[in-house]
């Protein structure tokens, strides 16, 4: 149960003054909260984005155009508009200059109150020259001398939406803020005093209500201080769930080493130096008592599959059941076919258990897993949301999985509880960033590619030069080469002059007449699959298609891949792409098409491509080129669900939550210290619930 010292935080927005139930439809789009009422927490994690500062306090002559300009004004006269539709004007001078202040759709009575002639008042607002005369547009301020101290020196800057006015946000914000408890630091205070944090209370105070733009800085201390809270709130569920997975007994396991260096020797290629060693730290894992919680990192082509079959062989010869799971049906069938025949000359069984199978198929799948006559079950992440259950469960491999979340990590357990758990991941995400996902597991790392591969030869060419592309297309389908070509979207309607993958589709059947291939996200799974299989094994020699084909599909003979509007496309999933060629031992090309002109960035990246094929530094680059402005402007994270940290900027802090989430644990791992305490506030505000539970006394 959350603490009711929590509650003014989670309080229904329309408990405040002034939110009824129309201005709360507009908060639920803004807050993204879909059909639930969004709550004061929601708001105040809403942080602007920008200031507007009223400082300048120019003269009316001497103001420039088009600024925020602060004004002390004698009011002179109004004029009432003269035809329907024209404004109405109030004139205003001081020792230089007359100025305008306009209103349309005015009230004369209120500007009468409002703006008194012969008095004078302080304006504030846009002002703008139009022939050699200065206007305010609907000022934002009108204040009598006297009242001066109500009007903000700097004023923040939200993100709204449609109907929404910052006033109403300012006004609402002003509430949330005024109900505000004093909770008990959970900060380490001399942490605190190191890197100069306010306490939590005025960290969200100094950011809604800044007193000068440097408040809301990306490095304003308010804005770390708030970055930290959420990093180690999100580091400290890790490290308990990471605790309470390891805590539940693990099995030593025992297996039979000449089976697995048999089944080793059938693979038919030697390991990598890179793939040994993560077998070893991986059975090393399995013979310890603790239960494995491991992350396999390598990028695409770094041949994870053949280090997941021989951690499978390891724990089925030890006498257990191995799970794979794969992010697609698709995917988990290129599994299957490529490890079941293999498996089967071992005598170890495998099933596929994917949910376009036929009923009676699969009720058989879960009679031979449920008495233990299957060893290796291998399908979608379907296979553990409905009732399949394990005789003796004893690995889970995850494959392909960007997110695995603490839920899925939970559920895991309840198949079974001593299973040791690997997974996968090609996305080649910074080290630091990969701790926000994947703080509670130990890090496995594929550095190096198998011998005997010729690198990709990238090109970038602009798209005017397209037929020269189809050209050479044609002439190496003649040579028997197979080709991808990749469109950026399904519809010509969604942005007018990118091409659409039918359109592009239609294209080049004239050309290559029936060996092209369309695959895209809004086909049946079936039908794409289809497709996909006479591309792998049959009649069709391109295959146009959308970002589909990114993740882990592997056709080894195919050697071309063309991206259409590479500039559009972020590097990672241009790595992705480029890793489906290059497979075999031919010699691939990748071609990015770009609309020219483009800027120095976008030229920067698709160099980063042409020069690199390491997955790991294109992702440090990507982040880097990327820079500050950009990833705050567009929060393109790729990391959703956070509200006050921008983890790409962060690394540093991320770090040291991770170690002072595992440090509380050590020396705490119930929280119950005076901090510890402070810290179960602190997992209540953001909503790991489900971590606090964990905890004996939750
Ligand atoms: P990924 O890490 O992207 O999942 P895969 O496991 O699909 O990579 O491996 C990519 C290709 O490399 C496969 O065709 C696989 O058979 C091959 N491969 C894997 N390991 C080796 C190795 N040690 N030597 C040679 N080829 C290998
Ligand atoms: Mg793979």
């Amino acid at each position: 149960m959350r603490p009711t010292e929590l509650n003014p935080f989670f309080r229904d927005l329309t408990d405040l003054a002034g939110v009824g139930t129309k201005t709360v439809r507009l908060y639920q789009r803004l807050l993204g909260t879909g059909q639930d009422t969004p709550r004061v927490v929601d708001l105040l994690f809403h942080l602007p984005v920008d200031v507007l500062d009223r400082r300048a306090r120019p003269e009316i002559a001497t103001a420039p155009h088009g600024a925020i300009a602060t004004l002390s004004v004698r009011v002179g006269r109004h004029e009432a508009p003269k035809r329907r539709g024209a404004p109405y004007r109030v004139f205003a001078h001081d020792e230089t200059g007359e100025l305008a202040l306009v209103f349309f759709r005015a009230q004369p009575d209120f500007l009468r109150r409002l703006l008194t002639e012969g008095e004078t008042r302080i304006v504030s607002g846009k002002l703008e020259w139009y022939g050699g005369r200065p206007q305010m547009v609907h000022p934002d301020h009108v204040v009598a001398p006297e009242d001066e101290a109500s009007l903000p020196a700097v004023e923040p800057i939200y993100p709204l939406s449609e109907g929404l006015t910052g006033r109403m946000l300012g006004k609402t914000m002003a509430a949330a803020l005024a109900s505000l408890p004093d909770l008990p630091e959970w900060q380490d205070p001399s942490w605190l005093a190191r890197r100069g944090f306010p306490s939590f209370r005025e960290a969200l105070v100094g950011l809604h209500t800044p007193s000068e733009p440097a408040d809301l800085a990306s490095d304003a201390p308010a804005r770390l201080r708030l970055a930290y809270d959420e990093l180690l709130s999100g580091q400290l569920a890790l490290a308990l769930i990471r605790r309470r997975i390891r805590k539940q007994a693990g099995k030593e396991r025992v297996w039979p080493q000449e089976r697995v260096d048999e089944i080793r020797a059938a693979l038919p290629f030697a390991l990598t130096n890179a793939q040994t060693e993560a077998l070893t730290e991986i059975a090393d894992d399995l013979k310890a008592p603790h239960r494995m919680l491991r992350l396999l990192q390598g990028d695409v082509g770094s041949g994870k599959t053949a280090v997941a079959l021989i951690t499978i062989a390891m724990v089925v010869t030890s006498g257990a059941q191995a799970a794979l799971m794969a992010p697609t049906a698709l995917l988990a069938r290129q599994h299957f076919e490529a490890i079941a025949p293999m498996f089967a000359r071992f005598g170890i069984s495998c099933r596929l258990m994917i949910g376009s199978q036929p009923a009676a198929e699969r009720a058989e799948g879960r009679r031979g897993l449920a008495e233990g006559s299957v060893d290796v079950a291998i399908g979608t992440h379907a296979m553990f949301q409905d009732d399949v259950a394990f005789h003796n469960l004893g690995l889970v491999v995850v494959d392909e999985q960007h997110r695995f979340g603490v839920h899925q990590r939970l559920a895991l357990s309840d198949k079974g509880p001593s299973s040791d758990v690997l997974v996968m991941t090609a996305t080649p995400i910074p080290r630091t960033l990969v701790l926000t996902t994947f703080g509670d597991m130990d890090v496995s790392r594929l550095t190096e590619k198998p011998p005997g591969r010729t690198p990709v030869d990238t090109r970038t060419v602009p798209l005017d030069r397209i037929d020269d592309v189809a050209e050479r297309l044609e002439a190496a389908i003649a040579r028997g080469e197979k080709a991808y070509w990749i469109c950026p979207l399904v519809e010509e309607s969604d942005v007018v002059d990118l091409t659409s993958v039918t359109d592009r589709h239609a294209r080049l059947t004239e050309r290559l007449g029936d060996s092209v291939g369309l695959v895209h996200g809004k086909m049946k799974p079936a039908d794409r699959d289809a497709v996909m299989a006479r591309f792998r094994d049959g009649d069709i020699k391109v295959l146009v298609a959308t970002t589909v084909v990114e993740v882990g599909v592997d056709v080894p003979d195919a050697t071309i891949m063309v991206i259409e509007h590479a500039e559009r496309f972020g590097l990672a999933q241009l790595h992705q792409l480029r890793g489906r060629v290059g497979r075999g031992k031919r010699r691939s090309v990748c071609l990015l098409l770009y609309k020219a002109p483009i800027g120095e960035t976008a030229k920067g990246r698709l160099s980063v491509m042409r020069d690199s094929e390491d997955g790991f530094l294109i992702a440090e680059e990507d982040l880097r080129l990327r820079g500050e402005g950009e990833i705050l402007g567009t929060r393109q994270s790729g990391l959703p669900g956070f509200h006050l940290a921008v983890p790409e900027l962060q690394g540093e802090l991320i770090a040291a939550a991770h170690d002072d989430a595992r440090l509380v644990i050590e020396t705490d791992p119930e929280l119950t210290s005076a901090r510890g305490k402070a810290l179960r506030l602190l997992l209540y505000l953001f909503e790991r619930d489900e971590a606090v539970r964990l905890l004996r006394a939750g």
